[in-house]
């Protein structure tokens, strides 16, 4: 279990982190927003310990963009005024909870524990196309044995793929889904991209599982 605490108060940060290692946590710790984002998007944590007053970008704007990028990592909230607004924002954010300050250690491991409990059920959200496997919650993807590396836009499409094997996926219908549009570009954007994506899962494994449906878009399936 990893946790992230983000929190610029030294003390305060070092105060969670031993309670958090003591009861067996792997801990990271930064300081500021960008660092958080920058350490949740290459490390797969548990749980992110969030102080709202932080130094540039606070932890409002941390979460919201955490949530607008498709993570699902528990985020415990912790708030030096403990205001009701505040606490509403924060749940409105994609907070999973909120703690004010002050605050026992005792309470704050305690939820956090709660927190890594919900995140080992979620976890179990793995899509599986033949020996290819998509971690929904980590975004690793597998070919076998084999890590395949993918692009935040390579992750959203072969997880669009994935969710409805042996199923056509209209060009359309992902310009939607991946790409968030709702008009035609007039581009080969996605030919594009399953290009690329074949490359990477397809390539080098047998069998292909990757196909194109003449004239109507692709399909994810073990047999041709
Ligand atoms: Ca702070």
């Amino acid at each position: 279990m990893r946790i992230l605490v983000v929190e610029d108060e030294k003390k305060t940060a070092s105060f969670i982190r031993k309670a958090l290692q003591t009861e067996g946590f792997a801990v990271d710790a930064c300081g500021n927003g960008e660092d958080a984002l920058a350490a949740a998007g290459t490390t797969p944590f548990d749980v992110i310990v969030l102080d709202i007053m932080l130094p540039g970008r606070d932890g409002l704007s941390v979460l919201r963009l955490l949530r607008e990028l498709g993570s699902k990592i528990p985020v415990l909230l912790l708030s030096a005024r403990g205001e009701v607004n505040e606490r509403v924002e924060g749940l409105n954010a994609g907070a999973d909870d909120y703690l004010p300050k002050p605050f026992e250690l005792a309470e704050l491991v305690a939820r956090v524990r709660a927190l890594t409990r919900r995140s080992g059920e979620t976890k179990s959200t793995l899509l599986r196309v033949a020996d290819l496997t998509l971690d929904t919650l980590t975004h690793k993807a597998q070919r076998g044995t084999s890590t395949i590396e993918l692009t935040a836009r390579e992750y959203r499409l072969l997880e669009h793929l994935m969710r409805s094997p042996g199923r056509l996926c209209g060009r359309m219908m992902i310009l939607e889904k991946v790409w968030d549009y709702d008009f035609d570009p007039g581009t080969n954007l996605v030919d594009v991209y399953v290009r690329r994506l074949r490359e990477k899962i397809d390539a080098d494994f047998e069998p292909k599982l990757l196909h194109t449906v003449r004239g109507a878009g692709y399909m994810l399936k073990e047999t041709p």
